[in-house]
């Protein structure tokens, strides 16, 4: 902190990329080819992508001189022995198992424990999370608490789970449920944070009935400093030691160490059971690699040891989550309207208050992402009727919400970025009333959204002035 109002970025640059500038006329073009799927679009024809907050980081001098120190023996190096340590060091979890990303870790520690009709909870499961555990013919219940689906509505802790609803889950299923998760931050549900005390209530009522609570805390970090910024109590403790009392309610974890590690590939498992965890290394062994390693290479391992630290920084945290609030700041206070308050990782536009003239069959989040796109070279990701609308038995239903998602990787973006992302954001909400739907004319049956295809109904993604 430097006793001045601004938040400065809390790093200079010493190394650039440069992005290319385009016309609209040329991402007109480039959309049509990608047949309105902006997944389909080369990167480099996008200037700002704010399509996934995940491995699109900028790793520090100190990760990248570690990764010059990168042990790469196959058995033992130096480098599992920093990453172990770390882990340990930030979550008190024993037993720790690297994999190559997130679900790699969900799908090692569900295939392992998970038999068919078993139920895991969870605040809002991740789409990964939520496969793996269908995978392995199980239940992913959501449980979110109620205001976690009002957009509009104004409260710290919206990620929080529903604990009277687990306290009867866990009651009425008793041996059905191997272990309780929670998403820290929740993702699917805005990255809206958990608070300590939704934690300990989580911890008490698993304890009382004898089941293991996991994090899923690809975003631990981002969610500590909620806690510390927002939940009594919490002001005086350092990001650390907020992350080691939300870990202390944990019997295991998992991470995509693509978010909160600082990397652009990573992850791991880690839990205190070590019967457990013989059984899940050798589910390890025989799809990622050697536990000293779990499909990772040396240097990663040495990038990720440091990259959890950096995570935690005061400095990193309070430019991290203001530079989010502050494009959410302005978008609100120009009555564009946006899943409120902002949460760690993204800022949320909310296409059904924006476009009610656009029916959710012509997939209005989807169109505003293109015209986002079009207009200012701008990729976020559709959270509506393409994402979800498709049911398991093939007909179509419309999504609770119609979002996009502009996800800001970490480091990576300036201030100016950030105004500049503000002005291309109004120019779209004034052209709202001209904006018209799409449909889709390639109808993948799972996972869509990747791969889809799209024409605008009318022609065009934009009606003439008046018309
Ligand atoms: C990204 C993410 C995952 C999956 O991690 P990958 O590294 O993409 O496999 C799981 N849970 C949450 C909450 C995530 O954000």
């Amino acid at each position: 902190m430097t006793g001045f109002k601004t938040i400065i970025e809390p790093f200079r640059i010493k190394s650039v990329e440069p992005i290319r500038f385009t016309t609209p006329a040329q991402r007109a073009a480039a959309l049509e080819e990608a047949g309105y799927n902006p997944f389909l679009l080369h990167a480099r024809d996008v200037l700002i992508d704010l399509l996934t907050d995940s491995g699109t980081g900028a790793m520090s001098k100190h990760q990248w001189a570690g990764m010059m120190q990168g042990d790469e023996s196959y058995a033992g190096a130096e480098s599992y022995y920093r990453f172990e340590a770390a882990v340990r060091d930030i979550t008190g979890l024993r037993c720790v198992i690297p994999t190559h990303q997130g679900r790699a870790a969900e799908r090692i520690l569900f295939g392992t424990i998970l038999q068919r009709g078993d139920i895991v909870p969870n605040n809002t499961h991740f789409d990964t999370t939520r496969a793996n555990i269908e995978a392995a013919g199980a239940i992913a219940l959501d449980l979110p608490v109620a205001e976690g689906r009002q957009p509009q509505l104004r409260v710290p802790f919206k990620g929080n789970l529903d604990l009277a609803a687990l306290e009867r889950c866990l009651t009425d299923n008793a041996g059905r449920i191997p272990l309780v998760m929670m998403t820290v931050t929740n993702n699917s549900g805005g990255g809206q944070p958990v608070s300590m005390e939704n934690l300990r209530g989580a911890h008490d009522l698993c304890r009382r009935h004898g089941v293991p609570l996991f994090l899923d805390c690809c975003r631990f970090a981002e969610n500590a400093w909620f806690i510390k910024t927002r939940e009594p109590g919490w002001a005086e403790a350092t990001p650390l030691e907020v992350a080691r009392a939300m870990f202390a309610c944990a019997d295991g974890a998992t991470m995509s160490a693509k978010k909160d590690g600082m990397s652009n590939i990573g992850g791991f498992l880690a839990l205190n059971d070590e019967r457990w965890a013989e059984r899940m290394k050798n589910n390890l062994i025989l799809t990622e690699g050697f536990p000293t390693y779990g499909g990772l290479a040396g240097y990663d391992l040495e990038a990720l040891a440091i990259g959890f630290y950096e995570a935690l920084e005061e400095d990193y945290l309070r430019y991290r989550i203001r530079s989010i609030e502050y494009l959410g700041d302005k978008l609100t206070a120009a009555g564009v309207p946006i899943v409120q308050p902002t949460g760690g990782h993204a800022v949320y536009l909310d296409a059904k208050a924006m476009l009610p003239h656009v029916p959710p069959a012509e997939f209005p989040a989807w169109a505003l992402g293109c015209v986002l796109y079009v207009e200012g070279g701008v990729r976020g990701v559709e959270i509506g009727s393409v994402m979800f609308g498709r049911q398991p038995d093939g007909s179509e239903k419309p999504a609770a919400m119609e979002l996009v998602r502009l996800a800001f990787p970490r480091r990576v973006y300036t201030q100016s970025h950030v105004d500049y992302l503000g002005e291309v954001i109004l120019q779209v909400h004034a052209l709202r009333h001209r904006i018209r739907g799409v449909r889709m004319t390639h109808r993948p049956e799972v996972l869509r959204h990747f791969t889809a295809r799209f024409a605008p109904v009318q022609g065009k993604l934009l009606a003439e002035p008046g018309a």
